[in-house]
């Protein structure tokens, strides 16, 4: 999904570096809205012909590959703005993981049942795993973005902090076009350059894309069956080990110190059932295989602190991170899969008074605040600088926190 680098980009950077990082882009940015921009964007493509063929891109492919590319300068201010919102993770998963992405998912599991079969087969990745992947990062295939990858790895190649970074993305898509694999108009993905139903980055592409149709190309953009087998190889070459689950949600004693705890922190579970966790119904640890299988030892995962929802997590939850690397993207592929397999939301409330909105719910945030006169753009379920801009003006209105975020105590007030 879009979202996808923005949380791989931040999370990897240290507050300072952060800071300087976004100074630096908006001098960028600032800079490239000129003419001169695009100058400097020429002269450095030309500049970046030679270590291109140093990274096996041929001269006659580059040529052909970047004839007419200008430079994107809205994607530096894309990634400018990255950094604003720190959401709460009840509506990072309120969103990620709602009864409509449910009933898509149980359709398409359906749907791609032997292919889910053959997969699970050659890989070791059950079929709800992988569909969970595959509704979180593009909806099934219907959010593949929207960025022409040469333009934007080519701009992220000549402009901003983190060029070198970018470069090896930028010859790695120019090696895939050399190759075949897709069709350059249809390479279209993230502003970060994520692409496909899987949303690979291009040089996890050339490391473990699948080719599962058997055509000789291997195809995120336009085959299912290449997308949810190179889902399924990533996640069996980050670990994953199909004789356990990735955790399952369970009962702290009141008072349990979690300071020190985290999914890294891996302990036997015998050791948890000993400091008192249950399962999150007050049953027993499954020490011996039932649901938990093979699964030994687990890290204590409470994303919201003790009082929220808590979790043992085993190594298959570590395989779904290295995807994407932050606790609550882990969280939403882990808990979509259980939901796709027929189980319910957590049980234990998040710790909040104003939990997060569905997509449904927040469609109808839009309609009732396009409602009220605010335009709002589009109604697509989701809430974007117009929407938030319409929802600080209810908000001031209604005495309410002006901060931006609609939960379901703006959602009353407005219905
Ligand atoms: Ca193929």
């Amino acid at each position: 999904m879009l979202a996808m680098f923005r949380l791989i980009s931040i999370s990897c950077l240290p507050r300072a570096q952060l800071h300087r990082f976004i100074c630096m882009l908006a001098t960028a940015a600032a800079m490239a809205t000129s003419a001169w921009g695009q100058t400097e964007f020429q002269q450095c493509l030309s500049g970046l012909r030679n270590p291109a063929k140093a990274a096996g891109v041929k001269e006659d492919s580059f040529a052909r590959f970047t004839h007419g590319l200008t430079a994107d300068m809205g994607i530096l201010d894309k990634m400018n703005n990255q950094p604003e919102f720190r959401m709460p993770i009840w509506d990072y998963l309120a969103a990620l993981v709602d009864n409509e992405r449910v009933a898509e998912g149980q359709a398409q599991l359906a749907k791609h049942h032997d292919l889910l079969d053959k997969v699970a087969a050659q890989y070791g990745v059950d079929p709800a795993t992988v569909v969970a992947v595959w509704g979180v990062e593009s909806n099934f295939g219907q959010t593949l973005g929207k960025y022409q990858l040469t333009q934007a790895l080519g701009t992220l190649s000549c402009f901003g902090s983190r060029q070198n970074y970018f470069r090896g993305e930028f010859y790695a898509t120019l090696r895939i076009l050399q190759a075949g694999h897709i069709e350059p108009e249809r390479l279209v993905g993230s502003w970060a350059g994520a692409f496909g139903h899987t949303q690979f980055m291009p040089t996890t592409f050339e490391r473990l894309a699948q080719d599962f149709d058997g055509d000789g190309r291997r195809d995120l953009m336009d085959s299912v069956p290449d997308a949810l087998a190179s889902t399924a190889y990533f996640l069996s070459k980050a670990g994953w080990n199909s004789a356990q689950v990735w955790g399952f949600e369970v009962k702290l004693p009141v008072g349990t110190d979690v300071s020190g705890e985290g999914r890294k922190t891996k302990r036997p579970l015998n050791e948890w059932a000993a400091r008192g966790l249950t399962q999150v119904d007050g049953s027993a640890l499954p020490l011996n295989g039932g649901p938990a299988g093979l699964m030994i030892t687990a890290g204590l995962m409470t994303p919201a602190g003790a009082k929220g929802p808590a979790f043992l997590v085993s190594r298959n939850f570590d395989a779904i991170y290295s995807y994407n690397a932050a606790e609550s993207y882990g969280l939403a592929i882990a808990h979509l899969s259980d939901r796709l397999r027929g189980a319910g939301p957590f049980s234990t409330p998040w710790p909040t008074d104003d939990a997060g909105l569905s997509r449904a719910e927040r469609r109808e945030v839009q309609n009732l605040l396009s409602g009220r006169g605010h335009d709002i753009g589009e109604i697509d379920g989701v809430l974007g600088d117009k929407s938030r801009i319409a929802i600080k003006a209810e908000q001031s209105r209604l005495s309410h926190e002006v901060n931006g975020r609609a939960g379901q105590k703006l959602l009353r007030a407005l219905r």
